[in-house]
Order: C-alpha cells, then structure tokens, then sequence
C-alpha cells in the first residue's frame, strides 16, 4: 500500500494511471463507517484511493478544526488491514495524506465551488460556508486523483444530495455511490466526533438515534403531521440544533408529490455536535 503526502505525487500516479479509480474522501480518524465506503470502492474499482485530509474551509471560526483528531498512523494501518480484499495482485490501495493545506489548495488559490439551494436549511444555516468548502474540497480531490467514482457515507445525507447536484451540474465524469450509515450496537451513528464524548454524554447521544427512531415510527404509524408536531416540540429544547422532516429529493417542504422523506436531526452533547437521519417511503 503506498501513501502520497503531495500534489506533485498524487497528479503524476493519477495522469499516468490507465486504470479505474475510485475515490473515499475522509477527514481521517477513521472508524467501521469509512471502511465500508473503502471496501465499497476496493470491490468495485482497479485502484482505490483513500483521501486523509483535514479540510480548513469546511470548518467554521468557532468550530473544531484546530482540535479535530489526526490519526494517521492508526489510519495507516486500518486502511491496510483491506489489503486482502484486492481482487488481483494488480490493483492497488493508496492513501493520499497531504501533508500540509498547500498540497491541496496551493498559495493564491481562489476557487469556491458553491451549490445554491440545497444548503439553506438542516446543517447549512447554523454551519455558514461549511458546504461551500465540501463542495471546494470534492472537487479539487476529484480533479487530483481523477477518479470514476466516488464513496460517500449516507450519515451526511445533505452533503451527498449537494455533492450529486454539483457533479451533474458540472458534468463531472464521476459516479457517486452511496454507503448506508453504520451504527455501534446500541444505535449511535459511527462518527470521528463520538470521541469528544465523556461517559455520560456518550449515554445522552443516544436521544438522537432513538428520537430519529420515535419519528420515523410516528410518520408510519400516525403520518408526517404528527411527526412534525414531535419535530417542533424537540425543536425548542436548548441542545437541540434541528430536527426536520423534508423531501428527501431536494430537502424541500413534504408535499403531495413527496416519495421520500429524509427525517434528520442534528443535537449538542457537552460541546459535540452529532448529526443523525434516516429515509422513509411514504405514499407508496
Ligand atoms: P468524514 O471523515 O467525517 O468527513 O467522513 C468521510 C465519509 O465517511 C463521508 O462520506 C461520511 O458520510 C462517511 N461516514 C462517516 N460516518 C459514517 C457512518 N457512521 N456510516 C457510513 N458512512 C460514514
């Protein structure tokens, strides 16, 4: 397994490569949830390219970038422990580690890559920018590893509608696929951020799985209004930043025409934010 820690290295092995490149974009701090998106990308393509890569512009002033755990020796081997799962001794697993910001975004670098409309509600309006710089990151890690296809965790859910958006808004020649969310026993999402946790906070972010829960049993049970009613009686409370029931199509408003909703909810814990969701079929 190689690992590429520069823009020089990772644009030379991708325009040389002849082969299908599929790529997992991370932040590192890699758990169960990664590795499903990496063994994904490893069944499907010749090469897989696991990206490591803190991204400053999706964080906001007041948020964790400073603190956001780095990992990558434990990475390092998590990753190679997939090794075996290559389909033939000519394809290849490699990690792209930049090793500093400036290998990704080189100094003068001006580019925002924005998508309109998808991020004015749920995570984009208490998280200014942060789609923004997603949105900035894909694309220039799609453009250095020149990859055919791409895995994205469905815990982002928003992030995976947006990311869709701007790669058939702008032709990208990228196939996204979409990995369901992978859970610890007792149901909290797998997320790096589980780690700011102390043991009782731990135990309280268990509200959120099982309130995403409560509400996809009332949409099927009692219907959506109920479940909105559930929604606006969480809403108030202090540590809750959202919860919302939506068209899972376009995060609009459920209406008539709606087959899907996306039911998400976002909470604090001590000073963690988690985010959680799930889809529902309705008017089937
Ligand atoms: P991150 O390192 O948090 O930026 O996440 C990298 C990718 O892993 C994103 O596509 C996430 O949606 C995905 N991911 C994170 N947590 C999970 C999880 N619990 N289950 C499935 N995918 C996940």
């Amino acid at each position: 397994m190689k690992v590429i820690r520069s823009r020089e290295e990772i644009l030379s092995f991708s325009n040389k490569c002849d082969k299908e490149i599929g790529i997992v974009p991370t932040m590192g701090n890699l758990h169960d949830g990664h590795l499903k998106l990496v063994e994904a990308s490893l069944l499907n393509n010749e090469v897989t390219i696991v990206t490591i890569f803190v991204n400053p512009k999706q964080f906001g002033p007041n948020e964790d970038f400073q603190k956001y755990p780095r990992t990558l020796d434990d990475d390092i081997s998590r990753i190679s422990s997939l090794e075996e799962l290559l389909k033939n001794k000519d394809n290849e697993l490699i990690i792209f580690a930049p090793s500093s910001v400036e290998e990704v975004y080189p100094a003068n670098f001006n580019t925002v890559i924005s998508v309109k409309g998808l991020d004015n509600t749920l995570c984009g309006l208490n998280r200014p920018g942060h789609f923004d710089g997603v949105c900035t990151v894909v694309y220039q890690l799609f453009s250095l590893t020149k990859a055919k296809r791409a895995y994205f965790g469905l815990k982002d859910f928003q992030q995976t509608l947006i990311i869709r958006k701007l790669v058939k808004d702008l032709l990208l020649p990228v196939d996204i696929h979409l990995i369901d969310i992978i859970r610890d026993e007792d149901g909290l999402a797998l997320s790096s951020r589980n780690k700011y946790l102390n043991v009782d906070e731990r135990l309280q972010a268990l509200t959120l799985p099982k309130r995403i829960k409560n509400l996809e049993q009332l949409v099927k049970e009692s219907g959506i209004s109920e479940a909105m009613k559930k929604t606006k009686i969480y809403n108030k409370e202090s540590n809750v930043d959202y919860f919302h029931i939506l068209d899972s199509s376009n995060l609009s408003p459920v209406s008539n025409d709606t087959c899907e909703v996306v039911i998400a909810g976002a909470m604090r814990f001590g000073n963690t934010r988690l985010i959680d969701n799930t889809l529902v079929k309705i008017n089937a």
